[in-house]
């Protein structure tokens, strides 16, 4: 892990490998930056191409934060693990998309898998940030243990919040990379149904960010039982 101090809009700060593949940058928050928790802006090298990137920091902290997954052939993401602190990268000063908390809603449900955290955990530090009180469960799928970015993180805000739920699962139950896991096993949708079972839909916001296969077996199954559902596809 390497940081430096603020600096300049897009300059990197700090580099977090969680693995070879899964990455955390912070870079300087571009001046005409306003953003809301749960948007998303165009990122990437100049001169190259921009991709959309969730902001996982919340919109107070003076930095931005992205978590990103390497795309095996991908035009942009293998580039952006090339890139150390100092370097500079280009983020759009227009952040887009409609996810958030609803005011009015009770509880919400927020599903993601693996860097489809990112927006979650910008709405979750929002909400902590601005003292809202709504009851928030985080469910948060992976194939592999070390796929779960934040996860002590969001497991120390549970245990300093009791409004807020975090349960991690791991989908691969048997592979050796998992064996020293002792906590939930299966995909993230059945757990959302599972979850959501002894959820009032009146009373309960389910957004479901990430993979498009699980964000759509979410919408399907969540949005027949009448819950209103919010999602953000990354594929
Ligand atoms: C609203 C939004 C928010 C996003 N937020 C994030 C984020 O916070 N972190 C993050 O890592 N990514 C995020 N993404 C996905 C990200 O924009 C793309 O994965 C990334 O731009 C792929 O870039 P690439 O040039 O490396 O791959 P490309 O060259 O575009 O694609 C290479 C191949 O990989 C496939 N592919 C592209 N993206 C994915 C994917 N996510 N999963 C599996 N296969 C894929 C393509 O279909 C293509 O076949 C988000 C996408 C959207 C639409």
């Amino acid at each position: 892990m390497t940081t430096t101090a603020a600096g300049a809009p897009g300059q990197v700060l700090h580099v977090e490998d969680v693995t070879p593949s899964l990455r955390i940058l912070r870079v300087g928050r571009p001046g005409g930056l306003t953003f809301a928790a749960g948007q998303y802006v165009k990122m990437g090298l100049a001169g190259l191409r921009l991709g959309s990137f969730s902001i996982a920091s919340a919109p107070h902290e003076t930095f931005l934060e992205f978590c990103i997954e390497r795309i095996a052939g991908g035009r942009l993401t293998p580039r952006l693990f090339a890139v150390g602190v100092g370097d500079h990268l280009e983020v759009s000063d227009r952040a887009k998309g409609r996810l958030r908390l609803h005011p009015a809603a009770r509880q919400h449900l927020l599903v993601g898998t693996v860097t489809g955290i990112a927006p979650l955990r910008s709405l979750v530090r929002d909400a902590l940030h601005r003292g809202m009180r709504t009851r928030i469960t985080v469910l948060h799928g992976a194939s592999h243990h070390d796929e779960l970015p934040y996860r002590e993180e969001f497991e120390d805000l549970a245990a300093a919040n009791e409004h807020i739920t975090y349960r991690p699962t791991i989908s691969r139950r048997g592979e050796g990379r998992n064996a020293t896991w002792t906590g939930a096993t299966g995909r993230v949708d059945p757990l959302a149904l599972d979850v959501a079972a002894s959820m009032d839909p009146d009373t309960t916001h389910v957004i479901a960010t990430g993979n498009s296969g699980m964000v759509a077996n979410v919408r399907t199954a969540l949005g027949a039982k009448g819950f209103p559902v919010a999602t953000e596809a990354f594929d």
